[in-house]
């Protein structure tokens, strides 16, 4: 039997990233999805201007369903907005977003089967042996991008405990353009103080919102009831939500081994506190492509080889993704007056927005939020008097 270069599990940002790149540096590359293409996938589908940024294609103007210029910070019956002249995210559905992602990769020659479930990947000496609902593949390496109920991930570390994921709801409201314009036109809303560590969101999309919530803990052991007083609370018409559990990042997990490495949701690589992770799985996607592509030339497939993946992450978006984790446990301890904050200071939403370009991470975030704290403290004490 034939052994490839590599196999991808999973057709998300992550792998179908990871796939063009190594198909297009020559590798035979077989790539495999569970379901047929394209396939649902329960997301807001905001994918930031850093998101972008990793990307070294054009999305098509057909895909791009809004492009979203600020955001809209909800808390009680306060409503604060902020918008800029710079482009902050485009929305996409992510059906056709990852379908697209997917087309370039078998394009630069890549083969992918669809509806090929991996049940299990094992390693030797000699090779990765992947077992599928459709017969066992071979290959020098195998490269996790399976989400956050990663298969490949039991080879690299256990599986995420419930402590380590939030866990969302999402629906598509259906509403006519005109009626997205008139309630949001080209921002995003956020709702603070609905739901225990986390929030709710309408995103502006082509003829429907994107309505979700996320929260994790103790507090939100009714996901489903919560979803429905959102959607009273909104005034929406009610669409059975999809729910779909999501890692917290900023934990230190381990994402390589022998023969396999692991990105996006299956190494755990999403914002703890936004819940972003499209950025995260084309950035990792990326970096384990370089990785693969040297093992290769070096035909060396080992942990030690393959390390240098980690380092790469590491000197790039890891940092921030750990700074998100503090930033949201910082938040979460005092959820009221951190919203409350939030939704009435118009310069902190102003930099807050600055996340999704990248250029402002969570540190420096919360440096220029730590220089006005008592400011903003003392204001919200006189203002409750
Ligand atoms: C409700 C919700 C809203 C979100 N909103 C946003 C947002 O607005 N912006 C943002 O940036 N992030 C958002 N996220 C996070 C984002 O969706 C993920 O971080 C992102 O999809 C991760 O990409 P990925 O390629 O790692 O994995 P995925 O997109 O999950 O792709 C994994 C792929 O692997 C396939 N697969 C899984 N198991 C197997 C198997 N055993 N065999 C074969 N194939 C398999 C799946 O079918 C899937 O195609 C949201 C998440 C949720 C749940």
């Amino acid at each position: 039997m034939s052994i490839y270069d590599a196999i991808i599990i999973g057709t998300g940002p992550a792998g179908a990233t990871v796939a063009r790149h190594v198909a297009a540096a020559g590798l035979n590359t077989l790539l495999l999805e569970k379901d047929t293409l394209p396939r649902v996938k329960t997301c807001g589908g905001a994918v930031s201007k850093y998101a972008l940024s990793n990307l070294d294609i054009e999305i098509p103007d057909s895909i791009i369903e809004r492009e979203c210029f600020g955001a809209r910070i909800r808390y009680g019956s306060c409503s604060l907005e902020s918008e800029t002249c710079e482009r902050l995210s485009v929305m996409v559905s992510r059906d056709r977003f990852d379908h697209h992602l997917t087309k370039i990769a078998v394009d630069a020659g890549a083969e992918l089967m669809e509806d090929v479930r991996v049940i299990s990947v094992q390693t030797d000496n000699d090779c990765a042996i992947v077992e599928t609902t459709v017969g066992t593949f071979r290959s020098k390496v195998v490269i996790g991008a399976d989400g956050v109920n990663s298969v490949c991930a039991k080879n690299v570390r256990g599986s995420f405990t419930q402590q380590e994921t939030s866990f969302a709801l999402e629906a598509e409201i259906p509403a006519s353009n005109e009626q997205i314009d008139n309630y949001i036109f080209n921002k995003g809303e956020f709702y603070f103080g609905i739901i225990p560590n986390g929030y709710g969101w309408v995103f502006p999309k082509d003829e429907h919102f994107s309505v979700g919530i996320a929260g994790r803990g103790q507090g939100f052991s009714r996901p489903m009831d919560a979803y429905r007083d959102f959607i009273k609370m909104l005034g929406f018409d009610y669409v059975k939500p999809r729910g779909h559990f999501v890692p917290i990042g900023g934990l230190d997990r381990k994402t390589y081994s022998n023969r396999i490495l692991l990105v996006g949701d299956a190494a755990g690589y999403v914002d703890a506190f936004l819940g972003e992770g499209i950025a995260y799985a084309i950035a990792s996607g990326n970096f384990a492509a370089e990785t693969v592509i040297n093992a290769h030339q070096k035909d060396d497939f080992s942990e030690t080889s393959l390390a240098s993946y980690h380092k790469r992450c590491m000197d790039s978006f890891l940092p921030n993704l750990k700074y998100s984790y503090i930033f949201s446990k910082w938040f979460y301890r005092f959820p009221n007056l951190s919203s409350r904050i939030l939704v009435n200071n118009e310069p902190l939403l102003n930099k807050f927005i600055h996340l999704a370009t990248g250029r402002w991470g969570y540190l420096f975030f919360m440096k220029w939020i730590a220089l006005r704290l008592p400011y903003y403290v003392i204001k919200d004490v006189i203002g409750r008097r």
